[in-house]
């Protein structure tokens, strides 16, 4: 049975890293996929192929997650061209390291922008779809470091906490509606970018969590299957750490 079949989601950012291993296994789950990317337009038309070849409707939008007008102009498109928007996630996120001491004001103001403000942007573009549906599946992603802080990431904690409040209180207001509200807190997920690294400093982090790997895109993935199928019908304002137990 597909858990998701004839759902259909908005992710953003999902040209690589989790975002894209949420579009697949979301296609393998029968959801049509409506996803958003920034500059990677060779990668991302390449998912878009990949995702219609498993069978669903799928399409990629060139969207700034942190322009409010954008996601408007988003939000209107995908509504018109699938008909519906049955789960909406908040995936786009950035990072722009560097203590306290040393960080810019605009280093500070553009994590804010496209991690947190994207959101409210994201959410308030889709409520009212969701409203009308009278159902609607909301998914945030946030951090271990939203939760725990992190030297050398004041922006990036700062606004990863702020997603966990804002999603708390959106599940509070449209409960009565039935669209529900959670967050997912991964840990360390390796993507193509952490492949990068110092091997030596990355089997240093597998190490230290109590499963003793790092997690991959389809961890946080089938997460979101969860969070997003009715499967979770009575889950909302929830915090879900898919971390291998880091928090523990
Ligand atoms: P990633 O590999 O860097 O991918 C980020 C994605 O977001 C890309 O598709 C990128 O598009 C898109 N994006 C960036 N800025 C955007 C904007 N302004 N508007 C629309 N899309 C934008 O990141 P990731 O590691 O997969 O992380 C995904 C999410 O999980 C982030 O919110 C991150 O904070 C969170 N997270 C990750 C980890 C981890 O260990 N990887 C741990 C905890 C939380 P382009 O390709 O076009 O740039």
């Amino acid at each position: 049975m597909k858990l998701l079949e004839g759902k259909t989601a908005i992710i953003t950012g999902a040209s690589r890293g989790i975002g894209k291993g949420i579009a697949l296994v979301f296609a393998e789950q029968g959801a049509n996929v409506a996803f958003t990317y920034s500059s990677s337009e060779g990668p991302a038309k390449e998912l878009e192929k990949e995702l219609i070849g498993k069978g669903v409707k799928a399409k990629a939008y060139k969207s700034d997650a942190a322009s409010f007008s954008e996601a408007q102009e988003l939000v209107g498109e995908v509504a018109k061209e699938f008909g519906a928007i049955d789960i909406l996630i908040n995936n786009a996120g950035i990072t722009k390291d560097n203590l306290l001491m040393r960080i810019s004001e605009e280093d500070f103001d553009k994590v804010i922008e496209v991690n947190l403000k994207s959101v409210f942007n994201m959410t308030k573009a889709v409520q009212r779809t969701m409203l009308k549906q009278r159902k609607g599946s909301i998914i945030n992603m946030s951090s271990v470091v939203g939760i725990k802080g992190n030297a050398g990431q004041t922006n990036y904690a700062a606004s990863k906490a702020g997603i966990i409040g804002f999603s708390k209180s959106v599940a509070l207001e449209l409960g009565s509606r039935n669209i529900r509200s959670n967050v997912i807190a991964p840990g360390f997920i390796e993507t193509e970018m952490t492949a990068k690294l110092d091997e030596k400093t990355v089997q240093g982090w597998r190490d230290a969590i109590p499963l003793k790997r790092g997690g991959t895109p389809e961890d946080v993935a089938n997460t979101c299957v969860f969070l997003a199928s009715d499967l979770s019908a009575y889950v909302t304002g929830q915090v879900l750490n898919v971390d291998g137990g880091m928090l523990t």
